[in-house]
């Protein structure tokens, strides 16, 4: 059975590098100077590789524009990059009559040629992508995904999305899919329902019961790694070390891996069994879990050197709530949102008493709104600074808890908490005429004077946010970037150095975030991590990425393309009083239908 695994299935086409199998017969091209058996480690390894020699060749520009081409093997870009300078100089020197405006012009010209070139050297090869595929923060393959799907090949399309983002699940269920806003059939009906496309191939797939393997090196033992924390950022690391064929091992507070997604986010948006087969899915690669493990207290940075591992990865997520001054405990009828959701998952919820307010205008408050209905509050409403347009929640997540009867107060800051009788009555409140956000991007509201008034509530639930559990690091512990876009950092510990090298990524480096983004996050953290440890092996990676696909005949429009399905929900009247999922998954007929209507831009872009 061992050819079911979705690595291997793709052996039994014509070559087993996964970008190339999922051309189609007829319209495969190899890369050139692939030799055809090149795997998914090789091409984890040519992607640490090449991220070093984009490094390099940035550098070597500054010395000399093209200098840094020729060391990426871009020879022709190279050569015209280089004789640009002696080119202009051979221009102003045969006209030279004193230096005048024009040289000074020439200058300029000078330092945009060497600031052009050292940027192009540094981009490197630059691959064409569809626009769904640009917008994805991990970069899935949307459009090779859809078509394998569209051909009923289930398997290979998990597999594929597996290649960059192990919460095929997840990410098919409660993604802010930015992909769908740039989706080209926007501009002609609506966008391909892409997230529940991915739904789709999650759950062909998994339900075929077919889990990946490590791809191990030749019998040489790969470095060994301690990740802290088990949620989506910790857990992608995790899965792309132990396809490079590291030897991981994961650690986290809780007693079972997941995360936020596991403590956090609500059955009805994300239920049980989707979890397991994501969490199963990076397990399966041969990750070790240490749940009951909390960093700081039963582990140090010491203690992991000391039992040999070679490099710690910190993906604590931001899971410490942020508190309003003034509010009490929860015997007063305080709720932070994030012990209040947990508990309602943990199967000890809290049943919230009278006129219930949540405070907060992002997803999570919405979240913690929808489980509170669930939960028997019938008059609730969410409180927050912004404007019903303004407020950071998905408008789709807004209008669903509107249907469930949530009702809103936009526009409104706490000035006081009222507490009688050793229970919470309500706050003071101010109007807000507009919000700004600081240097550091928080968020600072204008009130208007004199505009109090007064809120009533029996409960509060807080949903303003959370921050990281840092508190472990030592105080002399600074961050150097790795990756700015993808929130990966390096500890750095001064004088005083660490035994072993410990890096950032996830939530704990971005702040509250998104799946997607915490998976990408964890997944680059994983490359640098390999590249720092194996130098020697990364080096020897090579592989011409510059492949080419053919085009296939393209057909701009069809009526019926303009008519986008959507998956069946639970109507609101029945999901307000479940915890069931609410949206279910495409029928066959309608996921052939989205998958009929995608264009398959990266052909022809
Ligand atoms: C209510 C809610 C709803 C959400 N809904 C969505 C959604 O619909 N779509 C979406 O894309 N994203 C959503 N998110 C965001 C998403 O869950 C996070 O962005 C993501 O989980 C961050 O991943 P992470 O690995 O960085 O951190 P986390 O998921 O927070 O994982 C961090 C892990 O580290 C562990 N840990 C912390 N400190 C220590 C320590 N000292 N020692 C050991 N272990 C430690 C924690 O126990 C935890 O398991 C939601 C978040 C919440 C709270
Ligand atoms: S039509 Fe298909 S390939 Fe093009 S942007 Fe939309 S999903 Fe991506």
């Amino acid at each position: 059975m061992d050819f079911l695994r979705p690595e291997n299935l793709l052996q039994f086409g014509y070559k087993d590098c996964l970008l190339c199998d999922v051309e189609r017969k007829g319209e495969e091209k190899r890369c050139r100077r692939c030799s055809g058996k090149v795997g998914q480690r090789d091409r984890l390894l040519w992607e640490i590789n090449r991220e070093r020699i984009r490094r390099i060749a940035g550098k070597l520009s500054l010395i000399y524009p093209g200098l840094g081409h020729f060391y990426g093997g871009r020879i022709l870009p190279g050569i015209f990059w280089a004789s640009l300078i002696p080119l202009s100089l051979g221009l102003v020197l045969n006209v030279w009559q004193g230096p005048t405006l024009g040289h000074a012009f020439l200058l300029l010209a000078f330092g945009l040629i060497w600031f052009l070139a050292r940027r192009d050297a540094a981009r490197g090869y630059a691959e064409r992508l569809a626009p769904c595929q640009a917008a994805c923060p991990s970069g899935v393959d949307v459009p090779d995904y859809i078509a394998l799907l569209r051909e009923g090949r289930a398997l290979e399309s998990l597999a594929l999305v597996h290649d960059r983002l192990p919460f095929a699940a997840f990410c098919g269920r409660a993604c802010p899919h930015p992909c769908e806003q740039k989706c080209v059939r926007g501009e002609y009906g609506a966008p391909i329902s892409i997230m529940s496309l991915k739904r789709r191939a999650a759950d062909l797939g998994y339900a075929a019961g077919v889990i990946p393997s490590s791809e191990l090196g030749d019998g040489v033992p790969g470095p060994k790694v301690a990740i802290i924390g088990a949620g989506p950022a910790g857990l992608s690391a995790a899965n792309t070390l132990a396809r490079l064929g590291s030897r991981v091992t994961v650690f986290d507070a809780q007693e079972e891996p997941g995360g936020m997604i596991r403590y956090s986010v609500a059955d009805f948006r994300f239920p049980r069994e989707a979890l397991i087969a994501d969490v199963r899915t990076v397990l399966a690669r041969g990750v070790h879990f240490q749940g009951g493990k909390t960093f700081g207290r039963d582990l140090t940075f010491e203690s992991l050197a000391a039992d040999g591992f070679e490099a710690v990865l910190l993906a604590v997520g931001a899971g410490e709530a942020i508190r309003l001054p003034g509010a009490g405990g929860e015997d007063e009828g305080f709720y932070d949102a994030l012990a209040f959701l947990a508990r309602a998952k943990g199967g000890r919820p809290i049943h919230p008493r009278g006129r219930v307010v949540v405070i907060g205008g992002g997803n999570v408050a919405i979240d913690v709104a929808r489980v509170a209905v669930r939960l028997g509050a019938d008059d609730l409403t969410i409180a927050c600074l912004e404007s019903l347009e303004t407020m950071p929640a998905f408008s789709w997540e807004v209008e669903e808890a509107t249907a469930e009867g949530a009702k809103f107060l936009p526009g409104t800051a706490v000035k006081k908490f009222l507490v009688r009788d050793g229970r919470v009555a309500g706050f003071e409140a101010l109007r807000v005429e507009r919000i700004e956000f600081d240097a550091k991007g928080r968020i600072v509201p204008h009130t208007v004077s004199g505009s109090e008034f007064e809120v009533r509530a029996d409960t509060v639930i807080m949903a303003i946010g959370s921050r990281a559990p840092l508190e472990f690091l030592p105080p002399q512990a600074s961050r150097g970037t790795v990756d700015r876009a993808l929130h990966v950092c390096r500890l750095l510990f001064g004088e005083k150095r660490s035994k072993i090298p410990a890096y950032m990524c996830g939530d704990c480096v971005r702040g509250p975030g998104t799946v997607v983004e915490a998976s990408a996050s964890g997944r680059r953290a994983a490359l640098n991590i390999y590249g720092d440890l194996c130098v020697e092996e990364v080096r020897k990676a090579r592989f011409a990425d510059n492949y080419r696909r053919r085009t296939e005949p393209q057909e701009n429009d069809r009526p019926e393309w303009r008519v986008r399905r959507n998956p069946p929900r639970l109507p609101p009247e029945q999901s307000r009083r479940t915890f069931e999922e609410v949206e279910k998954g495409f029928t066959a007929d309608c996921a052939q239908h989205e998958a009929d209507r995608c264009a398959r831009c990266n052909l022809w872009l």
